[in-house]
């Protein structure tokens, strides 16, 4: 017999537990990275001999968030320039306030201009959101009053489209004889700057995208901001949802060697992109492996779900829209993966018993998806898939009642009401639509497991921002869009924790404190479920502890 780690107990001011079953305790006792139980003081010493530890007694202990929509090149980003609408706290902490209009766009640019001393180093920005300037749209000629002499690129929020400056289409050649699609040229034929979708942007190699981190997905700087991240907003779970590196020799091992460690505070679901944006389409040869990999899993560290992305984005009125469409026009958005050859895609990964998370921004999306897995369930019958619709943006009354049926979850993309709401009303989809966007009262009215999403670096990580979005549904203009979609504070909580951790097959190890699972805590200030749906963004977080280690806010 070997000796077993020895018991501690935390006492804390209250220990909220997301169980329903138990839902409070006055403190829980950790053996291991394992909950052993949770009582009170007294009755948890009845475990063998234990050490109390009084760190966490004026704080409330809540179980790690699980956020099942991330990406881990976030963590990436923020050695580029921010130049989004929306204020932003960056990893260590150094605020980023919003740039208001192209003005403040050029002025953050010059400052960044100024702090690098290579006059011919690449300035690479991201985070730019012309849907929020009137006017003028930002081309190369305002990039190039930031530099004549050094490329720039500036990613835009969607992550879909890029703008450069003159030196940077002069020094990757592309002139008003380039002709790939989605180099949008001005009335004399010369390229504004602005490049849509990848092929296009794939031109730029002096200053490329922001979010074009294939080549730096092995940045262990990266990893560590991303850790970060979490650790400052009590996340313990959390996901790349779509890497296309998993088929590449070493990458997998790489990620091992970073996370299975005491001081990376997270876990991570590694999702393979199987197709839309990169991913193969051998897809036997990408079952076996990832079933190879999944035998390798960790604690840390998942491997085994798939992502795939059907369509674009809402805002840039590229997600597929059913019947009736967006507000200006009848423009009908774009497929990421040609809808004839999801079948075959999907199938494969159905088939070979792996979990699909999809894209699905618009409800034609949605369709198509439950098409898909419908047939494929007739075709192979399958228990208990999990089989996902991530963003689920306009998803339907009736899409939610076939998800039920199907078994299928809805991974909700709240934050969308916050950041884009008003946009949304006025502008893409008109007031009716927009109050039914993100529909999680509906997808919990019939009965489908739900969670909410922040898809950074789209969004900010902040589990509990997120909750507070789905709970109020307020718009940066303090208007309440869909009341009748307004989940309440323990529903959208719920949905960050077990309901996440639901949709990636975790939730037997994280999502609540309960004995036997992962010590996965969330350190915080107040008790969330006593706050009402605003005040909730405000609940404090002071760290976490993931597997019964400690990580305080530095
Ligand atoms: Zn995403």
């Amino acid at each position: 017999m070997t000796a077993q780690p020895e018991l501690t107990i935390y006492p804390a001011r209250l220990v909220r537990t997301m169980d329903p079953a138990r839902p409070t305790a006055e403190a829980v006792a950790v053996r291991g990275d394992r909950i052993r139980a949770i009582g009170s003081t007294e009755e948890l010493k009845a475990y063998g001999p234990a050490r109390i530890d009084d760190r966490y007694s004026e704080h409330v202990i809540f179980p790690g968030f699980v956020e099942a929509h991330t990406h881990i090149g976030s963590g990436a980003m923020w050695q580029f320039t921010y130049i989004g609408k929306i204020e932003r706290t960056d990893p260590s902490g150094k605020r980023w306030p919003g740039c208001a209009d192209i003005g403040e766009v050029i002025t953050r640019l010059k400052e960044a201009d100024a702090a690098l001393d290579d006059p011919h180093a690449p300035l690479q920005a991201w985070g730019l959101d012309p849907i929020f300037f009137e006017g003028e749209r930002l081309d190369r000629r305002h990039l190039d009053q930031v530099s004549t002499t050094r490329p720039i690129g500036i990613t835009h929020q969607s992550g879909h489209v890029m703008t450069v400056n003159s030196a940077a289409l002069a020094a990757d050649g592309v002139t008003r004889d380039t002709h790939v699609p989605g180099v949008i040229k001005d009335a004399d034929g010369e390229p504004t700057g602005e490049l849509r979708e990848p092929a296009a942007m794939g031109l730029i190699e002096s200053a490329p995208s922001a979010l074009a981190l294939g080549k730096e997905l092995r940045d262990p700087l990266m990893l560590r901001n991303f850790g970060a991240d979490a650790r400052n907003h009590g996340v313990t779970t959390l996901v790349d949802l779509g890497n296309t590196q998993l088929m590449t020799d070493g990458y997998p091992q790489w990620l091992h060697s970073q996370i299975d460690t005491d001081d990376f505070p997270a876990r991570i679901s590694v999702f393979h992109m199987g197709g839309g944006f990169g991913g193969g389409t051998d897809v036997p040869a990408a079952v076996r492996r990832l079933h190879e990999l999944r035998a390798g899993n960790s604690d840390k560290l998942r491997f085994g779900h798939v992502k795939f992305i059907l369509d674009g984005s809402n805002q840039g009125f590229t997600g597929r829209l059913q019947e009736p469409g967006y507000l200006p026009d009848d423009r009908k958005g774009i497929w990421v993966i040609p809808p004839e050859q999801f079948m075959d895609l999907f199938s494969g990964y159905h088939a070979g018993g792996l979990t699909v998370h999809a894209h699905c921004n618009g409800d034609e999306a949605t369709e198509l998806y439950l098409d898909t897995i419908e047939a494929a369930l007739e075709a192979h019958p399958r228990w208990d898939h999990r089989h996902t619709v991530t963003h689920s943006q306009l998803s339907t009354a009736a899409q939610y009642r076939r998800m039920a049926t199907l078994g299928v979850c809805a991974n909700i993309f709240s934050n969308h009401i916050w950041a884009w709401g008003d946009q949304h009303h006025d502008i893409i989809l008109g007031p009716d639509r927009a109050s039914r966007m993100n529909a999680a009262a509906t997808a919990l009215r019939c009965g489908v497991p739900i969670s909410l999403h922040c898809d950074t670096p789209i969004t900010p990580l902040d589990p509990l921002a997120t909750a507070s979005h789905a709970a109020a549904r307020l718009t940066p203009s303090g208007r309440v869009l869909g009341e009748h979609e307004r989940i309440s504070v323990e529903q959208a909580l719920h949905a960050m924790t077990l309901g996440a951790a639901y949709m990636l097959k975790m939730d037997h190890e994280v999502g609540s404190i309960e004995a036997g699972k992962y010590a996965d805590f969330a350190i915080l200030g107040e008790d969330p479920l006593a706050a009402d749906p605003v005040g909730l963004r405000d609940v404090p977080v002071h760290g976490s502890v993931c597997g019964g280690r400690h990580f305080p806010v530095s």
